[in-house]
């Protein structure tokens, strides 16, 4: 029974003070996932990088729109399929300092006994991506899948940032592929935390199998 633990975009852009798309109090989960990373249940340790283009299509700059702007995606593959998401500041931008893991992550993942790896999301422009197992409309796969196969892991822990967009999308995804999904919640922060948006997000997991501890 392989367990693997999937660290989803602990980079800098997405950590306060500084991140130009900081999650509120996201600094505080960098070193419990840390000493969570030592565990000895792991078989597999995956720390995952949003990494766009500078023309990424998620930015709102690039469409000269305002920053969390409503925006209407539509599919590369398949112009009658599109989606409504939101439009991003540069967040992430390939070899920048924003998309660097947080150092004290990156420092612990390359200390590891166990297997461990980087995987990169959010590499194509034309298209936009939460899960770090694939962009929004399922058509490119970034590999995670494959590397938790090869490792035999049947049980999928998800932490980190953000949990209302790329772990919840990410612990989506992992469900749906048939591994046992479990969000670890000490180890996560949401961008919208009110009471009802935590509500609807429990929903949203109890409907698609994850637990949530
Ligand atoms: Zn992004």
């Amino acid at each position: 029974m392989g367990k693997a633990l999937i660290i989803v975009d602990v980079q800098h852009d997405f950590l306060p003070p500084k991140g130009s798309l900081a999650v509120s109090t996201g600094d505080e989960v960098v070193s419990p996932i840390v000493e969570l990373m030592q565990d000895e249940r792991w078989c597999v340790v995956v720390a995952t990088q949003d990494w766009h283009p500078e023309n990424h299509v998620s930015f709102a700059r690039n469409h000269d729109l305002p920053d969390f702007s409503p925006f209407d995606y539509t599919a590369p593959s398949n112009s009658s399929k599109t989606q409504r998401a939101t439009l991003w500041p540069v967040h992430c931008v390939q070899d920048s300092w924003g998309a660097q893991l947080a150092p004290e992550l990156a420092q612990a993942l390359d200390g590891l006994q166990c297997d461990h790896h980087v995987v990169q999301k959010g590499t194509l422009s034309d298209r936009e991506y939460y899960s770090a197992f694939n962009d929004i409309w399922n058509d490119h796969h970034t590999g995670l899948d494959a590397l938790l196969q090869k490792h035999g892991v049947n049980d999928v822990f998800v932490v980190g940032l953000a949990l209302d967009y790329c772990v919840k999308s990410t612990a989506i995804s992992a469900a749906q592929l048939g591994y046992r999904t479990t969000i670890l919640k000490d180890f996560t922060r949401a961008i919208a935390s009110d009471d009802r948006s935590m509500c609807n997000l429990k929903q949203e997991l109890v409907q698609n199998d994850i637990s949530l501890k």
